[in-house]
């Protein structure tokens, strides 16, 4: 059975409890977690598991459904620990999460553009779009993005079945989705769906305001962003 991935239903859970599935030497499986493995562009969670001692956690990675945990010692064996993670790391990867899809989201409906990769980091994200993007359009680009962000809209998660799954209701193609029989979908209310795996925040306001910092024109259907969030 695969491991209870707590942060895809509360992203803002600080701190919990597990029993210990399993563990050999610094790596250790836990029942249920908070801690986010790396993955679709977002970096995992670091923080600390406590048990009759004191680890910190390095690394936190993914195998089809269990999370690892790397720690920075060898697991003692307790059976049951708790776990906190690094809360003002995890929240800038939620802020530049949420502004990825608003601007995915912009991108996509006023410009048809795609975005072919993103990664997300503590102090900006990057973003890969396929369109011919010319860097006088930043500036009204992110004027739409900071629209988005002062109109506070919900951000919700859920999930929908594979065969409920409409080609026109999220921006990426279904063939580059992963094969599970239910799709998560993150939705800013009334303005964009994407299936993502990811955490958000749950408001566009908690996002900030969203600057354009770095524009690179790596071929005419190839160009980068980079973006901070004041
Ligand atoms: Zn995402």
């Amino acid at each position: 059975m695969g491991t209870l991935k707590l942060y895809l239903d509360d992203p803002y859970l600080i701190e919990f409890e597990s029993n210990v599935m399993e563990y050999n030497g610094k790596i250790l499986v836990l029942e249920r977690t908070a801690f986010y493995p790396e993955g679709g562009g977002q970096p995992c969670d670091t923080g600390k598991i406590l048990g009759n001692r004191e680890y910190n956690v390095i690394k936190v990675f993914k195998e089809g459904d269990i999370v690892y945990h790397e720690l920075d010692s060898e697991f003692f064996g307790e059976k049951n620990v708790r776990g906190v993670i690094d809360w003002e790391k995890r929240y800038l990867h939620m802020r530049h999460h949420t502004a990825i899809h608003i601007l995915s989201g912009i991108l996509f409906k006023d410009y048809g553009a795609r975005i072919t990769g993103s990664q997300i980091y503590t102090d900006k994200a990057r973003m890969d779009i396929n369109y011919e993007l010319g860097k006088d359009k930043l500036p009204e680009i992110e004027a739409k993005a900071n629209d988005i962000v002062k109109k506070g809209l919900d951000v919700v998660w859920y999930y929908i079945d594979r065969k409920d799954f409409k080609e026109d209701m999220v921006r990426i193609r279904e063939d580059l989705l992963p094969g599970d029989e239910k799709l998560r979908i993150v939705e800013i209310k009334g303005f964009d769906l994407q299936a993502d795996g990811g955490t958000h925040v749950k408001n566009t306001a908690e996002v900030g305001t969203i600057k354009i910092s770095k524009y690179e024109n790596k071929g005419k259907m190839n160009k980068r962003i980079y973006i901070n969030l004041l």
